[in-house]
């Protein structure tokens, strides 16, 4: 049997990730990005234990969880008076094995592109077509020359070409009625300036505040700097006339602080801002022929649950366990196989995560009341009650690793 042959397209966490376990299952990896670096769009990354979990198939989970920091989240309203302090980290981390953690995305790439081997990358790369194949080999058109592939992975992202070529008939995105900003501020702590912070030992405490239809979230990293980000219902595509920092202090400049300090303490060219959208209907299928599609390309969803990249990992985590003994003459069962376990797991997850972020876009002064309400008396039920509702998103694993058949060759586990 010869070296089965991939093409992964977009060099992003599931991209990279992808590559990464392909790779160490024996196939001849091409990755092509359109981009000149792989410094990552946004700044910093919640990753959940599923995630880490993930990250694990490719041998990246624990130099990341050594950069860390476990998230614990509470709930303020906008004047700073507390709706929910969140008590659940360890208890998290006892049932999961892992805390919530929160990262520099660069890290995450890093250590993913770590495991790639020299020579698999291809950036400035545009793939500008994709032929599915079927019985035959893939092909896929490059700015830089074509390419014949026994599988090709699409994680070209939520705007993937690739998703449209495919399935031509499907709708397209839907705009989820908000937008979204990130930043992120230089080392922050009460010594250093920033007044009015509210956590311990004048660090910054991580919490979210809601107000009418906006949030604002504010996250320390290990190393002093603070992860902010924000969001607000606007019309699709709408941008501030002047700049995102000055939209920014007009909505949450009169926020508890430490918001007004922290937005004070940031250039305007240092704040991101994204619309945020989901597929307006789910996907007939994740592949057509030898092409999968992969990680938002696949399955965007809004950011309130922050499984967007945890998913594009188990999606990975996933096709690198299938891929692992399988030959070029079964990669349409491998496919098959894909879709049947991830789509439905994905579905799931993008309806949790616009569920869980519907209370937060509510604006009328009687819902915002309720909502704080029904959210102060969450806050006092047992922990217990909070894990138990998580299970179906952290508790995911892994299919098991591929195990020698009696020939001696690896054989792909039956029980993904
Ligand atoms: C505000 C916000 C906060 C979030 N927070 C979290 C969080 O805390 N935790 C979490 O798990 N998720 C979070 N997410 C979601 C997460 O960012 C995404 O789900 C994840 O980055 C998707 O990774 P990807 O590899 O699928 O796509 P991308 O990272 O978008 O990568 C796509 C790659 O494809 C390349 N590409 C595209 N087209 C082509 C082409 N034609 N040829 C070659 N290359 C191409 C691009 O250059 C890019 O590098 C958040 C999202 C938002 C908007």
């Amino acid at each position: 049997m010869g070296q089965a042959r991939a093409v992964v397209i977009g060099a992003g966490i599931g991209g990279l990730a992808t590559a990464a376990g392909l790779c160490s299952a024996g196939w001849d990896v091409t990755v092509c990005d359109r981009a000149s670096s792989l410094e990552p769009v946004g700044v910093a990354l919640g990753l959940a234990p599923n995630g880490l979990r993930a990250l694990d198939v490719f041998g990246a989970g624990d130099v990341l969880r050594e950069h860390a920091v476990p998230q614990e989240v509470g709930i303020q309203r906008s004047d700073g008076r507390w709706l929910m302090r969140s008590t659940t980290g360890q208890l998290i981390a006892d049932r999961f094995g892992d805390p919530i953690i929160l990262l520099p995305r660069s890290a995450v790439i890093e250590a993913l592109a770590a495991r790639v081997p020299a020579g698999v990358l291809s950036l400035r790369t545009e793939v500008t077509s994709v032929e599915p194949g079927g019985p035959g080999t893939a092909r896929v058109a490059t700015t830089a020359g074509d390419l014949s592939a026994d599988l090709v992975v699409a994680a070209d992202g939520i705007g993937s070409a690739v998703r449209s070529a495919l399935f031509p008939g499907h709708p397209g995105l839907r705009y989820a009625g908000f937008t979204t900003w990130r930043l992120l501020t230089g080392p922050v702590t009460g010594q250093a300036g920033v007044t009015g912070v509210n956590g311990v030992n004048g660090q910054v405490q991580m919490a979210e505040s809601w107000g009418r239809g906006t949030v604002f979230g504010v996250m320390p990293l290990a190393d002093g700097r603070v992860y902010c980000y924000a969001a607000a219902p606007a019309p699709p595509g709408q941008r501030a006339a002047d700049d995102e920092l000055a939209e920014l202090v007009r909505l949450f400049g009169r926020w508890h602080e430490p918001i007004p300090a922290l937005l004070a303490s940031v250039t305007p060219g240092d704040v991101l801002r994204h619309d945020v959208a989901e597929l307006a209907g789910p996907l007939p299928s994740f592949h057509r022929g030898r092409v999968a599609l992969l990680g938002d390309a696949a399955h965007p969803m809004t950011p309130n649950l922050g499984q967007g990249a945890c998913q594009a990992l188990e999606d990975a985590a996933v096709i690198a366990r299938l891929a692992a003994g399988t030959d070029a003459g079964e990669v349409p069962a491998l496919l098959a196989r894909y879709t049947a376990v991830r789509l439905p797991r994905t579905q799931n997850v993008v309806r949790w995560s616009r569920r869980a972020g519907t209370m937060t876009t509510w604006s009328a002064p009687p819902a915002v009341a309720f909502r704080n309400t029904a959210m102060w008396l969450a806050g006092r039920l047992p922990p217990s009650a909070t894990i138990r509702g998580l299970v179906p998103v952290y508790g995911w694993r892994p299919p098991p690793a591929a195990r020698p058949t009696a020939g001696g060759g690896p054989s792909a586990s039956a029980a993904v």
